[in-house]
């Protein structure tokens, strides 16, 4: 679990990124009960040497919740979002669609509104009552793309729970990386840049309420925590992946 207390400064737009560290960090207090996580997803690091000879084994029905989820009784329509394409590649909203979409088909409910909103305008990393899908300048270059949590710390524990409720998400992708689309999907032809869709999926996950896993025996599942140019083995769920949608919203 790869969880990020904020170190925002919001205005500048540089993060500080700390190592990656795998333990449950308390959310950023924002009100008393509202607080801020932040998940970020690296490129994967290079592995040195030879390859192990007996690779780890797939395990491709894990799954881990984050705790808090959306109250759909809220969003019948499903939960609205707004994409700003800018600094995207053309065809990047339709990209981004499609990725929240799988998790939707994941489940009986109405997850994420059908029909994002464009605006070029739209901000991101800010509680500001809008779900942001976008492009930012994060100058560290393993950055990939991350995304924001604001929930409502309904037990007071301070940390993600179950039984908390997700208020508010922000999506970014990094620019400082290079953006594509993989022309067949999950077919045989390979992109030498982020494939769009891939990463929108996975962000997509931690927007559903799942977490990171980074396992190299999950290495297939969307959920797993790190991604290379031109991966596009995150766009179809496995079924960790939806057993942990379902284990959220189906009754
Ligand atoms: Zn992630």
């Amino acid at each position: 679990m790869k969880r990020f207390l904020v170190a925002v400064a919001v205005a500048g737009l540089m993060l500080s990124l700390a190592a990656p560290v795998a333990m449950a960090k308390p959310g950023k207090p924002i009100t008393p009960k509202v607080l801020e996580a932040v998940f970020i997803h690296y490129e994967e690091p290079a592995k040195g040497g030879r390859p192990a000879p007996t690779p780890t084994p797939v395990d491709n029905t894990y799954y881990q919740l984050l705790g808090p989820k959306w109250d759909l009784a809220k969003y019948p329509s499903g939960v609205p979002y707004i994409v700003n394409p800018s600094g995207g590649p053309a065809g990047a909203v339709a990209e981004v669609r499609a990725g929240l979409e799988a998790w939707d088909a994941a489940t009986g409910v109405e997850l994420f509104n059908d029909s994002p909103t464009i605006d070029s305008n739209s901000w991101w990393g800010k509680l500001d009552g809008k779900n942001n899908v976008s492009w930012q300048v994060i100058g560290d270059g393993r950055v990939i793309a991350g995304v924001w949590v604001w929930y409502q710390d309904n037990d007071g524990s301070g940390t993600m729970s179950a039984g908390d409720e997700v208020l508010e998400t922000d999506m970014v992708f990094n620019t400082s990386v290079r953006w594509g689309i993989d022309p067949d999907g999950e077919g045989p032809t390979k992109i030498k840049v982020y494939d769009v869709r891939n990463i929108a999926t996975h962000e997509g996950g931690h927007v559903v309420g799942l977490d990171d896993l980074y396992s190299d025996a999950y290495r297939d599942l969307t959920m797993y925590g790190y991604s290379s140019k031109g991966e596009t083995r995150k766009i179809s769920l496995e079924v960790g992946d939806i057993s942990g949608t379902q284990a959220l919203y189906d009754p």
